[in-house]
């Protein structure tokens, strides 16, 4: 059976719209087999997709998505595989949500300044669990008709040299590394493309990140090309990183981002995936997978 793999997606337990539960189901519909949830800084919808990828007969990876400080940008590092109960990871991410709590204050603090009240209260409002994100805000922001859309909210309020920017600081990258090791997972360099390095520093990264004992990058992402797809392929494979593959899922209506479609991994790479144990009686799901592009 041709297998459909996404490891990389949210819930509502971080900065998703969907619950855990409903994330499944249309991962479920959209033909995925082998589904990893991997919210920011937070294992705790795993359980609860757990029980719904067995119902439906989907293979849930236990994961999660680890915010990093890395030379003063942000980089993030995807766990795949990781015990959610191992004690050295659950405290690592518990000190991650407290500063995101801190980060989330202080960005409340600048959109007051721009007349903008209540912000923390508001965006704790947008379906946030413990880990308020950028995005939280975001929908605050587009809902009290502060910004057009998602992008405009990014571009005028909270991106980089945008006027209520905090940037945060998050784990190191051996920390996160070591944790994501510690519960026994994998970890992987996730959307690679994003922070538009160099290919010098990009090996630098992968060079430190392989130091610390990280085995694997996402080459296919919603965020990478076909040709970035591509370039990034023929790193993974230079640099012996195992490929991963993820949407990177956060909300239904973007038609090009949706849960397991267009992730095909390019030819050549060994798949992150090669040596798990995957059980042989996946059920193909009720809808027709669309063609990977
Ligand atoms: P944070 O980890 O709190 O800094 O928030 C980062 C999250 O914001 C990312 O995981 C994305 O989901 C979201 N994000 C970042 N940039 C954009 C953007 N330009 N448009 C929409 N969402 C974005
Ligand atoms: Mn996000
Ligand atoms: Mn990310
Ligand atoms: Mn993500």
């Amino acid at each position: 059976m041709n297998l459909s793999f996404d490891l990389h997606t949210h819930s509502t337990i971080s900065d998703g719209a969907l619950s855990p539960i409903n994330l499944v189901k249309r991962a479920h519909e959209k033909g995925v087999n082998v589904l990893a949830l991997t919210d920011h800084d937070a294992v705790d919808g795993v359980a609860e997709a757990r029980g719904a990828a067995r119902e439906v007969g989907i293979y849930l990876v236990s994961g999660v998505e680890i915010s990093v400080t890395w030379r003063r940008g942000v980089v993030h590092i995807v766990g795949l595989n990781i015990d959610t109960e191992n004690p050295q990871l659950l405290e690592g991410l518990e000190e991650m949500r407290r500063r995101r709590e801190l980060r989330a204050k202080k960005i409340a603090q600048k959109l007051e300044k721009f007349g903008i009240a209540d912000a923390y209260e508001g965006a704790m409002e947008m379906g946030a669990c413990d880990a308020l994100t950028r995005t939280h805000f975001a929908r605050l922001l587009v809902e009290r008709g502060h910004a057009k859309d998602m992008q405009d909210a990014f571009n005028r309020w909270l991106g980089r040299k945008a006027k209520a920017y905090v940037g945060g600081e998050w784990a190191s990258l051996r920390e996160a590394v070591t944790w994501i090791n510690d519960a026994g997972g994998q970890s992987v360099i996730a959307h690679p493309i994003r922070y538009k390095y160099t290919l010098t520093k990009l090996g630098e990264l992968i060079s430190e990140f392989k130091d610390y004992g990280g085995v694997a990058m996402e080459v296919v992402s919603s965020s990478h090309n076909v040709q970035e797809r591509a370039r990034m392929g023929q790193v993974a494979i230079r640099q012996g990183l195992l490929a991963s593959a993820g949407s990177d899922f956060h909300s239904p209506g973007n038609p090009r981002i949706d849960l397991g479609q267009y992730l095909k991994l390019p030819s050549g790479v060994q798949p992150v995936w090669h040596d798990w144990d995957l059980p042989d009686d996946l059920s193909d799901a009720d809808v027709p997978k669309a063609a990977d592009a």
